[in-house]
């Protein structure tokens, strides 16, 4: 067995991230907020084309706060992806709202518009739908927009695992009226562990951190009028986003360059790469692969082989209809289930940044054995 271990997905530093954190210790800007937030904040609004950003503890809050801001309450139905990690939906509990569930299409993994109509037809008072970009594969994203407008609900795009994403040229991040993305330890950066809510809205985003900072009210006292969190990101954490960010794109190149590699080298292989649209221009966060239908291989079989090699390899996100926590919520399908089949023949494979060609290509041979 080999001692290094190959990760799925590991935050790649690079220095410049010490010397911002350095900066905070040195002006003693090491609580909260300081100048570093404000700049790493700038520094997202700019690299995405939006209005406003408020950096907060994690993606999980700028989800929070965009359900919060879609002024979903007790009982409002909620329409999200499916297939998805669990942050992506948890929040419309926080809300007390309802979620359904709708399936996947094939062509990228995500919402499917067709299955979306149906569930507003079903589902006309709908609050909000929520729609996430997985693996870093943008959605039918002017689709499921057009959708929204027609009904006029707002729309909440996850962009957690697509920060630096395209759609027809634009990033993803901006097509939801609220945004989430996130800086969790193996994203495509990282800042150890934080999120920002994106919006062109500008005062929305100000309540946001309002909601944020303890919901305090501008008073010599500590006064307060609405329910508050403690949901920001300390200017240490965020000093690290800066120097992160100086590198986002190179790590979208390497990322890239581990998906053709795996789709070349599996070319002869009963196997099939996670699709995406020729109008979108992925960050290939996560490469991933379904096993061909009739193949008596199973995606557990590479996992535990590659396991065996000390390699990280991961499941699909089982969908959320499937989870015992949601097994009371409505799930919305056209045709057969997408999700479930993407999460029965399919695996995360080890994407890492720094993993090189020869270790690469070593994952690609124990792979490619298990079918001799
Ligand atoms: C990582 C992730 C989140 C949550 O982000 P955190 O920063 O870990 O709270 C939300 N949605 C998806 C799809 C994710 O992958």
């Amino acid at each position: 067995m080999r001692d290094k271990r190959i990760y799925l997905s590991s935050p790649t530093m690079h220095g410049e991230e010490q010397m911002y954190v350095k900066e905070a210790f040195d002006t003693n800007w090491v609580a909260p907020l300081g100048k570093n937030v404000d700049e790493f904040e700038k520094s997202i609004e700019k690299y995405i084309g939006v209005k406003a950003a408020v950096a907060l503890n994690a993606g999980t809050a700028a989800l929070h706060l965009a359900v919060k801001l879609a002024g979903v309450g007790q009982g409002d139905i909620v329409l999200c992806s499916d297939l998805t990690f669990s942050a992506t939906v948890n929040p419309v509990s926080y809300e007390k709202g309802v979620q359904v569930f709708v399936d996947s299409e094939r062509e990228t993994w995500n919402m499917d518009p067709n299955a979306l109509e149906v569930a507003f037809t079903k589902y006309p008072q709908t609050k909000a739908v929520i729609v996430a970009n997985l693996y870093g594969t943008p959605a039918k994203l002017d689709e499921i927009k057009a959708i929204c407008h027609k009904y006029r609900v707002i729309l909440i795009e996850d962009a957690a695992e697509s920060l630096s994403s395209t759609y027809k040229g634009q990033q993803t991040g901006t097509f939801g009226k609220y945004n989430a993305i996130s800086f969790n330890g193996n994203k495509i950066i990282t800042t150890s562990g934080g999120g920002m809510l994106l919006s062109d809205d500008v005062e929305a985003i100000a309540k946001a951190r309002f909601w944020a900072t303890q919901a305090r009210d501008p008073a010599p006292y500590y006064q307060h009028s609405e329910i508050g969190y403690n949901y920001r990101m300390s200017n240490i954490v965020a000093g690290i986003g800066r120097g992160q960010m100086l590198h986002i794109d190179e790590h979208r190149a390497q990322k890239k360059v581990i998906y053709l590699r795996y789709k070349e080298g599996f070319k002869d292989l009963p196997v099939t790469m996670n699709p995406y649209l020729d109008c979108s221009e992925p960050n290939f966060w996560l490469s991933c692969l379904t096993i061909n239908k009739g193949e008596k291989v199973t995606p557990e079989d590479i996992r535990l082989a590659l396991e065996k090699e000390n390699i990280e390899s991961r499941p699909i996100w089982k969908p959320m209809h499937l989870q015992p926590v949601y097994a009371k919520n409505d799930f919305i399908a056209v045709g057969d289930n997408v999700g479930e089949d993407v999460f029965s023949r399919g695996l995360c494979l080890p994407s890492d940044n720094k993993m090189t060609e020869e270790e690469q290509n070593f994952v690609m041979e124990i792979i490619k054995n298990i079918w001799k």
